[in-house]
């Protein structure tokens, strides 16, 4: 089976990188360089902030990426030689909260989760250092015999009755038997008239970046949407901001100042620490943060993995799984038509 994956984002590199595990053949068509959007932008905690709010979709698929998650990255830092330092590093919810819900959630969940003064302790939260993670990915499907076409946007579906025959891109056209789309927040954009029913949008983020002692915080924390993030040499991450502004990645003052005045109040020993950078990226937004992991309704060889939202990176083994499984026609680990490509009213 020969494969072309658009986009080089942690869906299209994860995808990638499992189908070539079962045997095909992939290409990789990236507009810019592997891991230069949402997915290096991103913070890489690998669960939903407060779990609790959101729908069953969202929690299958989460909870089935972090079983999926120690092995997973393992074998990527193996075949690549890059450490993604995956940790699990434990998530401290700061008041306010509605802890009834959370620990009915927990309990019926089987998520560990114990309450004390200062607030929720998720201790099995896992992180990732995304930019890393990408590195690795990249590297390893190389390794693999993937190929990694960059600077080659797509620009055109072409395609007969119900196939895809070929993609035009700015470095010629490529044609395969399976089409894979992972473009994230662009994801409906690249697929023009076959996306109608798709409501995939970006949505910015805005992160901050600073270098402290290491030590100086030991786990994730959270309060009111806000959190900082500690990676093991002393880089604490502050994020983010949820903004309907389209395509913009610019930063603002304004989200600069908000995220640092909220994080100085979470963690006052941050005003010790240097200010290293502060950057935007756009999320695939979806309703209910939930992805379309699915065939198009009418084009047969052409498949969607995207609309991951704010859960990308924590989703990625799982959905590579649901979409490796669909394409060798495998049995599916679970039901999966929560992923399905929206039906036309
Ligand atoms: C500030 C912020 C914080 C976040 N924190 C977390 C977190 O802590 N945990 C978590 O799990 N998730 C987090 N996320 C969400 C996560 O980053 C995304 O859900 C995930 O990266 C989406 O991956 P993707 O591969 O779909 O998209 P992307 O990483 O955006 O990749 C899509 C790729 O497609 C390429 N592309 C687009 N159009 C074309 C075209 N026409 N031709 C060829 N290539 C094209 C793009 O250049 C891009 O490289 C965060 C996101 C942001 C912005």
């Amino acid at each position: 089976m020969d494969i072309l994956i658009v986009g080089g984002g942690v869906i299209g590199l994860g995808s990638a990188l499992e189908l070539a595990l079962g045997g095909a053949t992939v290409t990789v068509l990236e507009r810019g360089t592997c891991g230069g959007e949402s997915s290096w932008a991103g913070g890489g905690i690998l669960s939903p902030l407060l779990p609790w709010d959101y729908p069953a979709a969202v929690t299958d698929l989460t909870q089935l990426s972090c079983r999926l998650y120690p092995e997973w990255v393992a074998r990527v830092a193996e075949i690549s030689g890059i450490d993604p330092e995956y940790r699990v590093s434990g998530l401290r919810v700061l008041p306010p909260f509605g802890a009834e819900r959370a620990v009915q959630w927990c309990a019926g969940q089987g998520v560990r989760l114990e309450q004390d003064g200062e607030g929720l302790w998720l201790p099995d939260v896992a992180q990732v250092r995304n930019p890393r993670l990408m590195k690795a990915l990249r590297l390893a499907l190389e390794r693999m015999g993937a190929r990694i076409v960059e600077r080659a946007e797509v620009t055109g579906i072409v395609s007969t009755e119900n196939r895809v025959e070929r993609l035009d891109t700015t470095a010629g056209p490529f044609a395969a038997g399976c089409y894979v789309v992972a473009a994230g927040a662009w994801s409906k954009k690249l697929l023009g008239k076959y996306g109608v029913q798709l409501d995939i949008r970006p949505v910015r983020g805005q992160m901050l970046l600073y270098r402290a002692q290491p030590g100086m915080l030991r786990h994730i924390i959270l309060q009111n949407g806000t959190y900082l993030i500690p990676r093991v040499d002393g880089h604490i991450l502050v994020g983010s901001t949820l903004e309907d502004v389209g395509f913009d990645k610019a930063t603002t003052g304004e989200a600069r100042a908000e995220l640092h005045a909220r994080a100085l109040g979470m963690l006052p020993q941050l005003a010790q620490a240097e200010f290293i950078k502060h950057w935007a990226g756009l999320r695939p937004g979806s309703p209910d943060n939930v992805p379309i992991i699915a065939q198009h309704p009418q084009l047969e060889n052409l498949f969607l993995n995207s609309g991951h939202f704010r859960y990308g990176v924590t989703m990625a083994p799982a959905s590579a799984k649901i979409l490796a499984n669909r394409l060798f026609n495998r049995e599916r680990p679970s039901d999966c038509s929560s992923y399905d490509w929206p039906r036309l009213n």
